[in-house]
């Protein structure tokens, strides 16, 4: 090889090298970006627990709002995510349970639908308490519920994102929020008459951390869950937020097949006038061999998970038997 050839050759090879670093930093910077960039385009899950927080856990309590849906998931990273926030008056119930645990914002709260008993709670925090960017779902019909959250979204300056199945919001330490549903293709929530069942606009959100993967699936119904196992290979989960806190209209066998949850956690008020949750809910889930928890019985309930799986289930009360 001449003198001349080598040289070339030599450059060639610093050449390509300065390429390979420059993609390799990118591809850092892509990857380490702050918080809770929704980024639909990323495919498949990221690499969960890379460096500050991979002995961290995550911890997902279900709060005893009474009649409604809270769940608050504390991420490893320190991120705070509110999914519902209860009816009228549970803005001041968040209040006092994040005084007690030393939370001072949230990084993202999720609506998963516009009903009263999801959103009121997370309508009133917003005037009390810093929230960084509300999620909510971006279907059709959108009542009175939502342009009250958006008009005080504006007046408090917290952003708002539409979402729907398909979005993934990646947070810092890698844990993944997929939302599967709804998705205007695989199911139409338009009756006859042009109205909507709401409960079946709700956001189905997948939380993955290491091994452990939450369900919420906010109030919908069985209907709209049988189109989502159809469209969704993706259901399986270890911890399952029960639909529409255990009335009979949700939780089909169909689903809790295609689900398979070691867990699942009931949101319910004491004594409540629906009286959630249905026995023949409870009897199904117990005929598949589920776990269930329920905030009427239990109060708040938390379920903490590190990388490689759930390590404590915590209750606010001992579960009493149902008189
Ligand atoms: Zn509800």
């Amino acid at each position: 090889m001449g003198r001349y050839t080598s040289k070339k050759a030599r450059k060639i090879e610093i050449i390509v090298f300065g390429i390979i670093t420059l993609i390799l930093l990118i591809y850092g910077y892509i990857n380490n970006k702050p918080t809770d960039i929704l980024n639909p385009a990323t495919e498949g899950t990221s690499a969960v627990n890379t460096g500050a927080y991979e002995n961290g856990v995550i911890q997902a309590s279900f709060i005893d709002i009474g009649q409604g849906d809270s769940s608050f998931i504390k991420l490893s990273s320190g991120e705070n995510i509110l999914i519902d926030g209860g009816d009228k008056g549970s803005g001041e119930v968040l209040r006092r349970y994040f005084a007690d645990n030393s939370i001072n914002k949230l990084d993202a709260a999720i609506v998963s639908h516009y009903h009263a008993d999801h959103a009121e709670g997370i309508y009133e925090l917003m005037n009390e308490f810093p929230i960084d960017v509300i999620y909510m779902p971006n279907v059709k019909t959108r009542p009175e519920l939502h342009d009250d959250l958006v008009r005080r979204a504006d007046k408090k300056g917290i952003e708002i994102k539409y979402i729907s199945a398909g979005d993934k919001i990646t947070f810092k330490d890698g844990t993944v929020f997929d939302v599967l549903f709804p998705d205007e293709s695989i199911f139409s929530n338009t009756k006859d008459d042009g109205e909507a069942n709401i409960n079946n606009d709700s956001l189905v959100i997948k939380v993955s951390y290491g091994e452990t993967d939450f369900l919420f699936t906010g109030d919908l119904e069985s209907d709209a869950e049988k189109a989502l196992v159809k469209s969704s290979n993706n259901l399986d989960c270890e911890v399952l937020k029960v639909g529409h806190h255990g009335s009979k209209t949700s939780s089909s066998k169909v689903f809790l097949n295609a689900v398979t949850p070691e867990y699942a956690v009931i949101s319910a008020g004491r004594n409540n006038r629906y009286k959630h949750p249905h026995g023949q809910v409870l009897d199904r889930l117990e005929s598949f061999g589920i776990k269930i928890y329920r905030t009427d019985l239990s109060g708040n309930i938390t379920v903490v998970a590190d990388s490689n799986g759930i390590t404590e289930i915590k209750t606010e009360y001992s579960q009493q038997e149902e008189n």
